[in-house]
């Protein structure tokens, strides 16, 4: 039995229909379904708990604050960390902006970052230091000649996207991360699109930074994770201060908490813990390497149908890296992207994205600045892909009346 079968019925929103026909759902990249077990969870929080963590000293607080740092621990265990370098964000972006914020680096200072960079990644880094792209060959794989030579002008930070949010493909993170070490740098992972999908371990990859978001992991929005490795756990400066944050204050000066609470300023996403603890327990009771598996048969799958349509150009070539089941193409004759994928939707109930997807510069460049994304997830099956495409080929046609 594939893992598709018997869980579907745990995800209630593919019970829907969109005008009599089913709904499927291939926006995963943007953010997953929830199951059964994560709504319950924050459910339960709100409805059986709902007080405040770590100041009370009576049940209900005690209660939540356990839940809470039990999530943390679970996090912990799933990436290979521990609990006191999991510190909670509201989600990938603001773990990355903490890290850019907090490092205090200085302007004439060199980040080298992934060419395909989700904006949530660059954005922070440009703001506060030069940029340098991580050199890729016509195939998309990284050159590592060309890496090298950045390296040698000492950058204090390199960012990786592990897995890009346009292409679906997987960069040599632990490769290019012992690279960067040998040569002082510290190693900072946009990992929104990898966590999900497959077992990740911070000693296999070397970041010195690790951010994540639970709701691309069938937890719910507005939580998400940083791992902070040795390298940062005592020395990144929290950007926040406030409630939480400090052990002692008087009118002169404050003494911070320990990781990770010195990061954690003011009343967290508490049902969020709830849902990222159940959203995490699910996914280990699959198994991440059956997870991982079901990725790749629908990247395999994906990959088949683009190639099929000669009206489809994919974004990047294959190079030689893994695949997880994102593609995004563009369409000849096609003019709004967005239209399509609205046509997709009303018409025949497939749920896709459109755009820039947040890499602007990477999809100006790779592909005149728009593309149509299929991003698939667990609970997607071969059929559901091969009826999307299908719907491609009927609007196809349709395009100059667009
Ligand atoms: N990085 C990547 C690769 C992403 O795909 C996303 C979400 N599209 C983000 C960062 C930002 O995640 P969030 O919106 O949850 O902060």
């Amino acid at each position: 039995m594939t893992i598709t079968d018997a869980l579907r019925a745990d995800f209630p929103v593919l019970e829907r229909h969109v005008d009599g026909a089913p709904l499927v759902y291939l926006d995963n990249a943007a953010t997953t379904l929830k199951p059964r077990a994560v709504i319950d969870a924050v459910t339960r929080y709100y409805s059986e708990v709902s007080a405040n963590i770590h100041r009370g000293k009576h049940i209900l607080s005690e209660e939540a604050s356990d839940a809470y740092e039990a999530a943390r621990t679970r996090v912990a265990a799933f990436v290979g960390a521990r609990a006191n370098e999991v510190v909670f964000t509201a989600g990938t972006t603001m773990g990355l902006n903490l890290v850019a914020d907090g490092l205090d680096l200085a302007r004439d200072t060199l980040a080298v970052v992934s060419p395909d960079a989700h904006h949530s990644m660059q954005l922070p880094l440009r703001d506060r230091c030069a940029v340098a792209w991580l050199p890729t060959r016509p195939d998309g794989d990284v050159d590592l000649d060309g890496y090298a030579a950045l390296l040698a002008r000492r950058p204090a930070v390199v960012a990786l996207t592990h897995c890009s949010n346009v292409t679906g493909r997987y960069a040599p993170v632990a490769e290019l991360a012992a690279m960067a070490h040998e040569h002082g740098a510290l190693v900072v992972v946009d990992a929104a699109q990898s966590v999900p999908h497959r077992r990740i371990r911070m000693a296999d990859l070397g970041a010195d930074a690790l951010a994540f978001s639970a709701h691309k992991m069938l937890g719910p929005t507005g939580i998400g994770v940083l791992v902070l490795g040795p390298a940062l756990v005592d020395r990144l400066r929290p950007a926040l201060v406030g409630g939480g944050t400090v052990d002692w204050v008087d009118l002169t000066g404050s003494v911070p908490r320990r990781s990770p609470f010195r990061f954690e300023a003011g009343t967290p996403h508490i049902a969020g813990a709830y849902g990222l603890l159940a959203a995490v327990d699910y996914l280990e009771r699959l198994g991440m390497a059956e997870v991982a598996a079901h990725d790749a048969l629908l990247a395999g799958v994906l990959a088949a149908e683009v190639a099929k349509r000669d009206y489809l150009t994919e974004v990047a070539g294959a190079g030689s890296t893994e695949r997880s089941a994102i593609t995004s193409v563009t369409v000849r004759g096609a003019g709004d992207l967005t239209e399509f994928a609205r046509a997709l939707s009303d018409s025949y109930g497939v749920m896709c994205r459109s755009g820039h997807l947040c890499a602007q510069p990477y999809v100006d460049a790779q592909a005149g600045g728009q593309v149509l994304r299929v991003s698939a997830y667990l609970y997607n099956t071969a059929d559901e892909i091969r009826a999307a495409f299908t719907a491609l080929d009927e609007l196809h046609p349709l395009l100059e009346t667009m």
